[in-house]
């Protein structure tokens, strides 16, 4: 591992010819995507029931989707799906209408969560 940097982000070790322009757009956080999918990922699991509802609707797409074909119908694909919609529809209602830079801002940052990261982890977990 000599002569390589690593990134204060995802922590991998890069050779210094690559390194400033990994380090630049490296968006990786606490071994997640990004902060975003992050911070979504720990309120869900945090409290008991938010984590019980969400692990139970992983079994529920497991289910469903092995009664169905293509990646469209995956798992993953249903699960990410869901957690999309039911966080863009709390987030209508807390705080998206009527518009404003908050509800700008917000909406900026459901656009960056990786629910496909989330699915993924509820289905393994
Ligand atoms: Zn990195």
């Amino acid at each position: 591992m000599t002569n390589r940097i690593q990134c204060v982000r995802c922590h991998q070790f890069l050779p210094p010819s690559v390194a400033p322009v990994h380090v630049a757009g490296c968006q990786r956080y606490c071994g997640w995507t990004n902060y975003e999918t992050w911070n979504v990922a720990l309120w869900l699991t945090n409290s008991a029931p938010s984590d019980r509802y969400w692990r139970n609707m992983a079994k529920i797409c497991r289910h469903s989707a092995n009664e169905k074909d293509g990646p469209d119908h995956s798992a993953v694909a249903l699960l990410a799906a869901q957690l999309q919609s039911e966080h863009e529809d709390d987030a209508e209602n807390a705080l998206l209408n009527p518009p404003s830079v908050f509800s700008d801002l917000l909406r900026t940052a459901l656009c960056e969560v990786d629910w496909r990261e989330i699915a993924e982890s509820l289905l393994d977990g």
